[in-house]
C-alpha cells in the first residue's frame, strides 16, 4: 500500500466533502435546484475575485478560460503587450499570434517579477496597445507580479488589463476592482479546491465596451452568450450544459474559503510556504525565485548533478508524493513543491522532509533533518 500525496501547484488535493459531494445525483441543470447552486457559486466567486461584476462559469481547464479572455477582447491586427516571466507568460504570447494579434514583449529573465519601470515603459510606447496580458502567479517559475502597480498604469491608457490568476487567486491577496484589472481568469483545480474541469472569467466595464465591439470569430467562448445566460428568468444560467457535479463540488469548496476568510486563506499559503523557502535555505539549496516568491510553491535550484526530473519521480513513485519538476527551459534545473490549496501546517514538513529523503538518496551532500527542522521551528513561530 502506498498512502498518495499532492504536492504540485496543480491539480491540488481535495477536501473530502468536496469529494463526496461529487457521489450524489446528477441534477438537471435547467432546474431552480441547480441554479440556486450556480447562484451561491458565482456570488461566492465574486467575492474570492474583489469584483462587484459578473463571473462567468465554463466547462475547460484553465486555458480555456485564458482562451476565452483572447477571443473576445483581441482581433485580429491588433498589437498587445505580453509581460511574461515564465511559461504561462509564453502561453499569452503564443495564443496572441494565434488571434493574428503582433506582440510586443516585455520579458525578465526567469526567475524575476515584470519590472513596473519596464511596464510602463512599454505602455507609453505603445498607446495603441489594445491590452496587456501578465500572471498574477507564474508557476513555472514561482514569481508573483505586483497586479496593483499594474492596474495603476493602465488606469489611464487605450490597454485592458488581463490577469491569468489561475494560480494565485484563492491563495494570495487579489482585489479585481480596487486594482483595476479588466479581465480576470482563473481555473478550478488550484486555489479553488475542486478538480480539474472549471474554469472563471470576469471582466470589467472598461473590457466590455471592446468585448461588444469584438469581431473576432468564437462560438463556445463568446461571453456575450454567457452574459445573456446571466439573466435568463431572473437567475444565472450557463449558455451551455453546466458542469453539474463540478459546481457542485465548487459551492461546497466555496463554503470552506468564506468561511476561512479570504484574508486567512491568504495568510495560511504565506505562513506555509515561508516555512518551505525557510527550510529549503537551511539545507544549503538555492532558491530559484530572486523576488516576489510565491506563496503557492516555492522552486529549488537542483544541487550540482542532481536531474530534476529524476528527483521528482522518485519522490513520486517511491514516497507516493506528486510535486512538479521544471517547465520549459528549466526542465531538470529546477523542482517545485507546492503549498496550494487544501493544505495545513503539517504539509510542508513532509515536503521537505521528502525533498531531504530523496536528495539524500540520490547522493546529494546534504544533512538530513536540517530543513524539517527550521520548518517546524518556522511553522511554531508562524502558529504562536
Ligand atoms: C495551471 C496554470 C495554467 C493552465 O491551466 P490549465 O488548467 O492547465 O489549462 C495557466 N496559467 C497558470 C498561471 C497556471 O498555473
Amino acid at each position: 500500500m502506498k498512502k498518495k500525496y499532492i504536492m504540485a501547484p496543480g491539480p491540488t488535493e481535495v477536501p473530502p466533502e468536496v469529494l463526496a459531494e461529487a457521489a450524489k445525483p446528477v441534477m438537471h441543470h435547467r432546474t431552480p435546484q441547480f441554479r440556486k447552486i450556480l447562484t451561491e457559486v458565482l456570488d461566492n466567486m465574486k467575492y474570492v475575485i474583489g469584483t462587484a461584476r459578473n463571473v462567468y462559469i465554463m466547462a475547460s481547464s484553465g486555458t480555456g478560460a485564458m482562451e476565452a479572455a483572447m477571443a473576445n477582447v483581441v482581433s485580429a491586427g491588433d498589437k498587445v503587450i505580453v509581460g511574461t516571466i515564465g511559461a504561462f507568460g509564453d502561453r499569452w504570447e503564443t495564443m496572441a499570434k494565434a488571434y493574428g494579434a503582433s506582440v510586443v514583449k516585455v520579458a525578465p529573465e526567469w526567475g524575476y517579477a515584470l519590472s513596473i519601470a519596464e511596464v510602463k515603459k512599454a505602455l507609453d510606447a505603445n498607446p495603441d496597445a489594445a491590452a496587456i496580458f501578465v500572471q498574477l502567479n507564474e508557476t513555472s517559475t514561482g514569481v508573483y507580479n505586483d497586479i496593483e502597480a499594474i492596474g495603476k498604469l493602465t488606469a489611464g491608457h487605450k490597454a485592458l488589463l488581463v490577469v491569468d490568476g489561475i494560480s494565485g487567486i484563492g491563495a494570495q491577496p487579489y482585489y479585481m476592482d480596487k486594482w483595476g484589472v479588466d479581465v480576470t481568469v482563473i481555473g478550478s483545480q488550484k486555489g479553488l479546491m475542486i478538480p480539474p474541469g472549471l474554469a472563471y472569467v470576469s471582466c470589467s466595464e472598461k473590457a466590455w465596451k471592446v468585448i461588444e465591439a469584438n469581431k473576432t470569430p468564437k462560438f463556445y467562448f463568446d461571453l456575450k452568450r454567457y452574459e445573456k445566460a446571466m439573466t435568463k428568468e431572473k437567475m444565472p444560467d450557463t449558455p451551455w450544459t453546466s458542469a453539474v457535479s463540478l459546481i457542485m463540488q465548487q459551492a461546497v469548496a466555496l463554503r470552506l474559503i468564506k468561511e476561512e476568510t479570504n484574508e486567512k486563506v491568504w495568510e495560511r499559503h504565506a505562513k506555509l510556504s515561508k516555512s518551505v523557502r525557510e527550510g529549503i535555505k537551511a539545507l544549503g539549496l538555492e532558491l530559484f525565485a530572486k523576488e516576489n516568491p510565491a506563496v503557492v510553491l516555492t522552486s529549488i535550484v537542483a544541487p550540482q548533478g542532481i536531474d530534476t526530473k529524476i528527483l521528482v519521480k522518485k519522490i513520486r513513485d517511491d514516497y507516493g508524493i506528486s510535486m512538479a519538476g521544471g517547465q520549459g527551459k528549466m526542465e531538470g534545473l529546477i523542482f517545485r513543491v507546492g503549498t496550494l490549496g487544501y493544505t495545513d501546517r503539517f504539509d510542508p514538513i513532509m515536503g521537505v522532509a521528502a525533498v531531504e529523503m530523496a536528495l539524500k538518496e540520490m547522493g546529494a551532500n546534504i544533512e538530513i533533518g536540517k530543513g524539517v527542522k527550521r520548518t517546524m521551528e518556522v511553522l511554531m513561530e508562524e502558529y504562536k
